[in-house]
């Protein structure tokens, strides 16, 4: 067990990761290191200075980090709402998320978490799972070189742990797919894509818009990627990952 975890953020009022209103805690550090990563202030593993001077990531305590939480559960009941767990990829401190989940458990408060896939999965099984209400569960690229490539990491993992949760877990498991224009976008793999989750017998999925926010969080950290893109989906490209993904091989 950990008795802190690196956090970069914590957001009250969320509305946008899980029912109701939340609070979602942004775990820092993460296994990928993906060329459009909208949080990349959460990839590291260790506190970052900024180009202000400020210092990015806090290690918290679990009793501190159940006090802030904590504070919104009124909320939490009101609008059947809960808590988040967020990054970064959060199942990179299970040591300390096993003990807060079971804590947000015993107190009622509904949890969900947003994970980019890759984990082991037998401590994922026994040390989250049995705290979880909700799984949000990213889908990235379904070729394996073009993951490396992108995500800097082997898809096979990731794939393997969906297709187990998708068969075994007794809650809702959301895959989403991030619409990366030119990268995750195309037509070869949305339709991969489509036809993987159909084989899983999964038959709704949430396309993520392309948010270009993330350059200006990446220059502040005196970073750089070899991805450019700076602009918003167009409807014609919001269209066309639609047409690929309703396709039937
Ligand atoms: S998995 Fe998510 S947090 Fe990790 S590098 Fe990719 S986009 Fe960023």
């Amino acid at each position: 067990m950990m008795d802190r975890a690196l956090i970069f953020d914590i957001k009250r009022g969320c509305s946008e990761d899980g029912p109701g209103i939340r609070t979602t805690v942004f775990f820092k550090g993460c296994p990928l290191s993906c060329v459009w990563c909208q949080n990349p202030e959460g990839i590291e593993r260790k506190q970052e200075i900024d180009l202000n001077g400020d210092v990015v990531g806090e290690w918290i305590d679990l009793d501190e980090l159940l006090y802030r939480v904590r504070q919104d559960k009124p909320f939490y009941g009101s609008s059947g709402g809960g808590v988040t767990l967020s990054g970064g990829e959060p199942t990179w401190q299970m040591g300390f998320i096993h003990p807060f989940l079971k804590a947000l458990k015993t107190e009622g408060i509904h949890t969900a978490i947003e994970t980019c896939g890759l984990f082991n999965y037998a401590r994922f099984q026994q040390q989250l799972l049995p705290w979880l209400d909700l799984i949000y569960f990213d889908l990235k690229l379904i070729d394996n070189f073009q993951s490396r490539r992108y995500t800097g990491c082997s898809n096979h993992t990731i794939l393997n742990n969906f297709t187990r949760l998708i068969a075994n877990a007794e809650i809702p498991v959301v895959p989403r797919i991030p619409l990366i224009p030119g990268i995750s976008d195309t037509e070869h793999n949305l339709r991969g894509m489509a036809d993987y989750l159909r084989k899983n017998g999964v038959d709704s999925c949430s396309l993520m818009p392309y948010n270009p926010m993330w350059h200006d969080k990446l220059k502040q950290l005196g970073k750089s990627s070899c991805y450019d893109r700076s602009t918003f989906l167009t409807p014609e490209e919001q269209q066309a990952s639609l047409r690929y993904f309703r396709k039937q091989q």
